[in-house]
């Protein structure tokens, strides 16, 4: 597999020479809203260890990670008003990875509300509030 590229676009947000709309950082993982929403409250959540993917991430930081995914899914459900979500994580170019450094997308979902196409930039300002509703529910 391709070495970790530590050019990426989340590790230059990891280092802060992108911005981001965080919602929830600690020693662990950053969780951020995507530009490119495909439901409203749309959070990636990345560890700060460089990994690109499933396939090479240490098990204990994965371990580790996915305990986020959870408190940052809790949360965008609640803030959000959501009745579910989807979790989706991809792997390599073949399995609809774009950004290679690991990421799990946190989809709210409402019934009978389809996702939006990839790909269509966000509302920043609806993207904005999204974030902020979400860290209300992170107290
Ligand atoms: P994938 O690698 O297929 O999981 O897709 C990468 C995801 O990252 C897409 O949902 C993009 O909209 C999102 N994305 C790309 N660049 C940024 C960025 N600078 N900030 C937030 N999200 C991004």
């Amino acid at each position: 597999m391709t070495a970790y590229d530590p050019n990426n676009i989340f590790a230059k947000i990891l280092r802060g020479e992108m911005p981001a709309t965080k919602v929830y950082e600690d020693d662990v993982a950053l969780a951020f809203m995507d530009i490119m929403p495909r439901a409203d409250g749309h959070v990636l959540v990345i560890p700060k260890a460089p990994a690109r993917n499933l396939m090479d991430i240490d098990p204990g930081v994965l371990s580790a990670l996915i305990q986020r995914v959870q408190k940052v899914a809790k949360a965008a459900v609640a803030g959000m008003g959501a009745e579910g979500a989807s979790i989706q994580q991809f792997n390599e170019s073949a399995g609809g990875q774009i950004v290679f450094h690991i990421h799990f997308h946190i989809l709210p979902r409402w019934t009978g509300v389809p996702l939006r196409p990839p790909g269509q930039m966000g509302d920043k300002a609806a993207i904005a509030a999204h974030a902020e509703m979400i860290k209300a529910a992170l107290g």
